[in-house]
């Protein structure tokens, strides 16, 4: 199962599920994936994993004290864990799709509700977040041919 962030030409944002990452080209080169907004067959892929804004507080915490045991986990576990994970921030963050970034910097300058939100962010976005110390934190999406 790979779950990616899809977007068509008219720049609706969805989620595709998917058996696999061969699954989802064939669907693709088939035309047989639609915008459930506007039904456009013209999708691309989202190069980008989710992320996930952080308060100040919750920002991870720097590898410096004890470290968790290392476990050995297998391809499998670790998918499942993402997977988990995903949909934690899919049912008890607010979705705000592409404006990610737009949204983090308003929550930071205190222009929208402090609440937790989730979307996506191009290179260029998550570096002017990086630049201004916005925190947040990178969820990669359950995917195994990135
Ligand atoms: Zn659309």
């Amino acid at each position: 199962m790979v779950i990616y962030d899809l977007t068509c030409d008219n720049g609706h944002g969805f989620e595709g599920w998917f058996s696999g990452p061969e699954n989802y080209r064939e669907q693709l080169s088939g035309n047989r994936i639609a915008c459930p907004v506007c039904n456009s067959t013209a999708i691309t892929k989202l190069p980008h994993a989710c992320a996930v804004h952080m308060k100040k507080d919750e920002a991870p915490s720097p590898p410096s004290r004890p470290a968790v045991k290392s476990v050995t986990a297998t391809p499998e576990q670790l998918k499942e864990a993402l997977i988990r994970v995903h949909h934690y921030v899919r049912d008890n963050f607010e979705d705000v799709g592409p404006h990610f970034a737009q949204e983090a910097r308003r929550i930071q300058e205190g222009d929208a509700d402090e609440r937790p939100i989730h979307g996506t962010a191009t290179p260029e976005e998550r570096e002017a977040l990086d630049d201004d110390s916005i925190p947040y934190l990178m969820v990669p999406k359950p995917e195994l041919d990135s």
